[in-house]
């Protein structure tokens, strides 16, 4: 029900009329009656608006959820300890506000900064396959690292634990896990080389080439296959560095597909 709308009990309580009263208690009823209504409309006034379009008569329905999130994108923090990106993603943070669902310290633990439901400002501009708007189709992780440092394997540990809990709870299917820098490969960089995704693949989460499929066919196009597994090729430089630094933990190959990537693409389009 709509904050407008009220409720009789509500309606009962702000009329006051307690007979049994003296006047001094009469009066110091009716000051806490006007403090507890100040408040009430305080309240009604910071309460969110009902998101309706004054175009349309609303009819509402109770056949509806909240919108639900379809892939995972993770990050590192790039900063030097979990109290300061808890201040960096709570904060209007002089590059402008961000925040993420989730964050993971160095030692596993676990922080929920924003609601499932809700649309975390993590992804920014971007493209992943078809998704233009990762943001509010995403959940997004960081992770407490540097950038520059292996992941403990307490922290990876505590992703997957994660990992299985969002991927059963939203059914987000467990191959839909990505890094920011493979939606946004010219801008982003994480999570870094060191980011240990063929043991999350053995977990079950995102993909992981398959030594049984061999190597590519003869007249294999890597750069379809490319973009076909998701990456934007606006910046193909930016997009097979991301590739290289997702598949092959590399950051120094030259910016070509060779025949090792080829196999790779030909095996993550099988799975
Ligand atoms: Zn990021």
């Amino acid at each position: 029900m709509d904050a407008a709308s009220g409720s009789p009990g509500r309606a009962g309580f702000l009329s006051c009329t307690r007979p049994s009263l003296t006047i001094v208690g009469m009066q110091t009823f009716r000051a806490s009656c006007l403090i507890f209504l100040a408040c009430l409309l305080t309240a009604c006034a910071a309460a969110p608006v009902e998101e309706r379009n004054p175009l349309a008569r609303w009819v509402p329905s109770a056949n509806h959820n909240e919108r639900e999130p379809v892939i995972i994108v993770l990050h590192h923090t790039d900063q030097h300890s979990v109290q300061q990106s808890l201040d960096t993603l709570r904060s209007a943070n002089s590059g402008g506000k961000v925040s993420a669902h989730y964050l993971i310290g160095n030692d596993g633990r676990r922080y929920q900064l924003v609601a499932d439901a809700r649309r975390a400002w993590h992804a920014g501009p971007g493209r992943w396959g078809t998704i233009t708007d990762l943001n509010s189709a995403s959940i997004g992780i960081e992770l407490d690292n540097d950038g520059d440092s292996p992941f403990s394997q307490a922290q990876i540990t505590s992703l997957i634990v994660l990992l299985q809990d969002l991927s059963t709870r939203l059914r987000i299917p467990p191959s839909q896990v990505i890094g920011h820098a493979d939606l946004a490969p010219a801008r982003k960089q994480d999570p870094s080389r060191f980011f240990p995704w063929q043991q999350l693949a053995e977990a079950g989460f995102g993909v992981w080439p398959r030594d049984s499929d061999g190597p590519a066919p003869a007249g294999f196009d890597a750069w379809q296959a490319l973009g076909a597994f998701g990456y934007p090729l606006e910046d193909r430089v930016a997009a097979v560095g991301a590739f290289h630094r997702r598949f092959r933990g590399r950051d120094d190959l030259p910016p070509v597909l060779d025949a090792e990537d080829a196999r790779i693409l030909h095996s993550l389009l099988l799975q």
